[in-house]
């Protein structure tokens, strides 16, 4: 995914992808949204949606070592994969909704699409249009 587009993300959701607890970078701090563009909407939402999530139980008191945490976000074999170092309630539910649209998204323009196997044997989500492109 476009630099631009990982740093808005992460610049609005700054307790679900900040640092480990030693300081070190997660995976997806390192090597951004490892998905294309297309899939920008469903992931900024699924973000600040759990984002909320952390935000309310931090106002209730929980440390922010245990607050939700984002570790890595791709796509594999045409799925949007989300992994967490912490979760909480409501957080797999967010993610779910999200997977499920992903999976009807075209993962390079954002228009509806289905799932799609390339010449070189890639599952990826596509419309027409760029599925005639590939
Ligand atoms: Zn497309």
């Amino acid at each position: 995914m476009n630099s631009q587009l990982i740093m808005q993300i992460f610049e609005e959701c700054p307790l679900i992808y900040r640092r480990t607890a030693d300081g070190a970078e997660t995976i997806v701090l390192r090597r951004g949204v490892e998905c294309g563009d297309g899939w920008f909407e469903h992931i900024h939402q699924l973000s600040l949606s759990i984002e909320s999530i952390a935000q309310h139980l931090q106002r209730e008191g929980m440390p922010i070592c245990m607050l939700p945490q984002v570790s890595q976000v791709k796509e594999k074999f045409g799925d949007l994969c989300v992994y967490l170092e912490k979760s909480a309630a409501g957080v797999a539910e967010v993610v779910d909704l999200a997977r499920q649209r992903a999976a009807k998204t075209c993962e390079l323009c954002g228009q509806p699409g289905k799932k799609r196997i390339t010449s070189s044997e890639w599952v990826i989500v596509l419309c027409d249009n760029c599925a005639d492109l590939n």
